[in-house]
C-alpha cells in the first residue's frame, strides 16, 4: 500500500511514523527541499503542474494531502486519471474559498455566523451598520493563522483588499461576518471513510494568540454531555454533507448566548488534533492513513482523563530545539516533545508538546513549562 501526500510540511512529517508502524510506504511531494518530511521518500515538485502531479500520482495508490491549496484544475485531471484523491475535489474546494464553505453550510443548514458576499465598499459599510458596527471581513482564499481576517468598523480599513479581489484569484469578492461574541474556541475532529463510517474523537478546546493557535485541551472542559453532543453531530454531518474523506477538522465558537457556531473547515490532520498522537487510541495521523485507504477506522478513546498541546512557537533565537532537548527532558520527563525539524523563526510553528494526566491543572503546567523551555 503506497499513500502520496502532496506537500512536504509538518503535517506530512507526523503522517510518517504512523505509515511505519502499518507498514505503509509514504511518498510526499514537497515544493522544496529540506522540509519537514524530507525524511520520507520525497519528490519535490510543484503541486500545480498537472504533469508533475500525475507523475507522482503515478507511483501511488491514493493521494491525500498536508494542505489545501492544490488547483481544482490539477485535482480534476487526477480524479479524471483515475487516481483515487483524498478528501476529492469536489469536497475540498469549500476548504479552498471561505465564500463557498459559508454557501455549504448555509445549505446543509448547518450554524454559521451571519454572512454575505461583498463585492463593494458601500456593500461592506451596510453590513456593518446592519451589525452593531463591527463586522470581521476574510478573503476567501490564501489565508491562514489570522492572515486574511480582519475586525473592521468600516470598509475604507480594506480598501486595499477590495483594489486586488479582482486580480487575485478571490473570485471579485470578500466574505464579511458578524463579530461573534465566542465564550471560547472549539474543535471537533471526526474521521470519515469512502465507504461511509465516520469516527469522532472528544470535542477539544483551543486557544489563539493573535490569530495563531497556542494550546489546545482535551476533552473540552464542561463540555461533557450535549455540548459534545451537539459539536460531533455537526461535524459528522459536514463530513457527510459534503463528502469528506480523511479527516475533517471542525473549528467551532461556543458563544456567550450558548450557540454553537461553524468557524472553519480544514480537510486533513489539524493542529487541534496532535494531541491525539500522545492522548488517544488513534492518532490522527493514523486514523487519516486509514481512512484515506478505505480501511476500518480506530478506536478515539482517551489513554488518560486530559490531554494538553502548548505549539512551539518560533523556538529559540540561537541554536535548534534539540539543543534544548537535555534541559527539556531532565525537567519534563512525562512530556512527550515533538519537533518539526524546522528552522526556528519568530511566530513560526516548530513543534509542539503534549502532557496528559488525570488532573488537568498538572497537565497544563507541564506542557507549558515544557514549551518554554524552547521558546526564548
Ligand atoms: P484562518 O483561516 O486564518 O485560521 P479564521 O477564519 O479561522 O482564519 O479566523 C482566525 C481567527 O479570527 C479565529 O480563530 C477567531 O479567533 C477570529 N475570528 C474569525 N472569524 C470570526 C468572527 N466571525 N467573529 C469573531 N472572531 C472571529
Amino acid at each position: 500500500m503506497r499513500v502520496g501526500v502532496i506537500g512536504g510540511g509538518q503535517l506530512a512529517r507526523m503522517m510518517i511514523p504512523a505509515a511505519i508502524e502499518l507498514g505503509v510506504e509514504l511518498r510526499v511531494l514537497a515544493e522544496a527541499e529540506g522540509m519537514s518530511a524530507a525524511i520520507a521518500a520525497e519528490r519535490v515538485g510543484d503541486y500545480t503542474d498537472t504533469e508533475t502531479v500525475l507523475a507522482f500520482a503515478r507511483e501511488v495508490d491514493v493521494v491525500t494531502f498536508d494542505h489545501e491549496h492544490v488547483p481544482q484544475d490539477v485535482l480534476h485531471a487526477l480524479v479524471d486519471a483515475g487516481v483515487p484523491v483524498h478528501p476529492g475535489p469536489d469536497a475540498l474546494r469549500y476548504a479552498q474559498d471561505k465564500l463557498l464553505m459559508r454557501e455549504g453550510l448555509s445549505q446543509l443548514g448547518l450554524p454559521v455566523p451571519d454572512w454575505a458576499r461583498i463585492e463593494t465598499p458601500a456593500e461592506l459599510d451596510a453590513f456593518i451598520a446592519d451589525h452593531g458596527g463591527a463586522a470581521v471581513v476574510k478573503t476567501p482564499r490564501g489565508g491562514y493563522d489570522g492572515k486574511g481576517v480582519r475586525v473592521v468598523h468600516s470598509a475604507a480599513e480594506v480598501a486595499e483588499w477590495f483594489a486586488t479581489i479582482a486580480e487575485d484569484g478571490n473570485a471579485g469578492a470578500l466574505l464579511v461576518e458578524e463579530l461573534v461574541e465566542f465564550r471560547r474556541e472549539l474543535a471537533q475532529l471526526v474521521a470519515r471513510r469512502p465507504s461511509g463510517e465516520v469516527a469522532a474523537w472528544p470535542l477539544v478546546e483551543t486557544v489563539q494568540v493573535g490569530g495563531v493557535c497556542s494550546e489546545v485541551i482535551a476533552p473540552a472542559p464542561r463540555s461533557a454531555g450535549r455540548l459534545a453532543d451537539v459539536a460531533a453531530d455537526v461535524a459528522i454531518s459536514i463530513a457527510e454533507g459534503l463528502g469528506v474523506t480523511g479527516v475533517l477538522a471542525v473549528e467551532l465558537f461556543e458563544t456567550t448566548d450558548d450557540r454553537v457556531l461553524v468557524n472553519e473547515l480544514a480537510m486533513r490532520p489539524h493542529n487541534s488534533g496532535h494531541w491525539s498522537m500522545d492522548g488517544s487510541t488513534t492518532s490522527q495521523f493514523e486514523q487519516h492513513l486509514r481512512a484515506v485507504l478505505d480501511l476500518p477506522l480506530g478506536g478515539t478513546g482517551c489513554h488518560e482523563e486530559w490531554a494538553v498541546m502548548v505549539n512551539v512557537l518560533g523556538g529559540p533565537v540561537e541554536g535548534t530545539l534539540a539543543d534544548r532537548y537535555a534541559e527539556a527532558f531532565e525537567g519534563h520527563p512525562t512530556v512527550k516533545i515533538h519537533n518539526y525539524g524546522k528552522a526556528p523563526r519568530p511566530g513560526r510553528k516548530v513543534g509542539h508538546v503534549t502532557a496528559i494526566g488525570s488532573n488537568l491543572d498538572d497537565a497544563v503546567y507541564e506542557a507549558r513549562a515544557a514549551a518554554a523551555v524552547f521558546q526564548d
